[in-house]
């Protein structure tokens, strides 16, 4: 081993995986879903199995990500090369493999077809669902992943302070939508996490709106919902304008969802149950009378996905861990009139949090 080599956390990982796998009684493991691969590998290419066994791990893939691959993973990672299909090189693989018959699938992310496939192509293996072992493990965040939200965060800001010198009476949601898609990728975001959310007026009031023709008017709400990502990791987060002067409801309910979401920080803390940090919001949303108005969960974690584990919602059964990185996102949906959503990004910490967005979160008036 070279002294002065960068900490890689990828043998770090396969280890905490083999860990998982040994408590379960599996002797191996067929990770699909291409997140926890590229958690677990440095691979980014968009068709692959991983499949980790005691002794090795080997990452199967196709002829267009030969150098990619190559160049992606780890030298503790081996790399097939199929010349058919994913399966019958995975079926090579368990034949020349030292695992025993017991393997685990991500139940979560195969089709039904895909499952048949699997126990066509390896017949003597006993497949298993593995349930939410990957979800979990990545769940749990490292300094840097981390660091890459942070910085995910640091980029939707900047194009959000762009895009606001765009946002004009008479602009349409889907030509502003374009626009922030534009800014974002100007400021440094790889890809969008998601389409845009750019809602205005009552179509604020709709929690996923599609960004239409309606355009901008004097006393609208206008609300902005989006992500960049960087270095594979994802931010979210959700601001309010006004075009003008706001009404009295306006503000009303821009305070209620304000209260509620320094509440849900305030409750953010490694060892809580993720459902109370939920309770937190919607403890005041319900006494401030809009209990009704609020119908979906007060966040979710984001990582390499824009919505992965834990769940904070009142139905969720995860407790906070430090490094969990979750987003808290109340709301109040006033149908026909229009709706107030705020969006954090906080990283649940031993006795705290760390709040990752900075931009304000005040209504501005447009
Ligand atoms: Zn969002
Ligand atoms: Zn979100």
């Amino acid at each position: 081993m070279k002294p002065e080599e960068v900490w890689d956390p990828r043998g770090l990982r396969l280890r905490q995986v083999r860990d998982r796998l040994h408590e379960s009684r599996l002797d191996a493991l067929l990770v699909s879903h291409l997140p926890s691969i590229r958690w677990l590998t440095g691979f980014t290419g968009s068709s692959a199995f991983l499949l980790v066994e005691p002794g090795s791990a080997t990452l199967i893939t196709d002829f267009r990500y030969r150098t990619q691959a190559a160049e992606e993973v780890g030298d503790a990672i081996s790399v097939r090369i199929t010349g058919s299909d994913l399966f019958a090189e995975l079926a090579l693989c368990l034949e020349e493999g030292d695992s025993g018959p017991r393997a685990g699938f991500e139940d979560h992310n195969l089709s039904v077809r895909d499952r048949r496939a699997l126990g066509e192509c390896c017949g003597g293996v006993m497949w298993e669902a593995a349930g939410p072992l990957m979800d979990a493990l990545r769940s749990a965040k490292d300094s840097s992943e981390i660091e890459s939200i942070a910085r995910a965060v640091q980029v939707a800001e900047r194009a959000l302070v762009e895009w606001l010198g765009a946002v004009r009476e008479g602009a349409s949601e889907r030509e502003l939508a374009a626009e922030l898609v534009y800014r974002l990728h100007l400021a440094g975001s790889e890809s969008m996490p998601f389409d845009p959310i750019v809602a205005s007026g009552p179509r604020s009031a709709l929690p996923h709106a599609h960004p239409g023709e309606r355009r901008l008017r004097e006393g609208d709400l206008l609300l902005v919902d989006f992500g960049a990502r960087v270095e594979g990791y994802c931010s979210d987060m959700t601001r309010m304008f006004v075009l003008g002067s706001p009404a009295a409801w306006q503000v009303e309910i821009y305070r209620v969802v304000s209260r509620a979401v320094e509440s849900a920080i305030e409750a953010t803390e490694a060892g809580v149950p993720a459902r109370s940090v939920d309770g937190a919001a919607r403890d005041v949303i319900t006494g401030a009378g809009f209990g009704d108005r609020f119908g979906h969960g007060t966040g979710h974690g984001v990582g390499l996905e824009v919505h992965e584990r834990p769940s904070v919602n009142a139905r969720s059964r995860d407790t906070l861990e430090s490094g969990n990185v979750v987003t808290i996102e109340p709301a109040v949906y006033l149908p026909g009139r229009g709706g107030v959503r705020l969006e954090e990004v906080v990283v649940a910490e031993e006795g705290g949090r760390r709040v990752l967005t900075t931009f304000p979160r005040d209504l501005k008036e447009l």
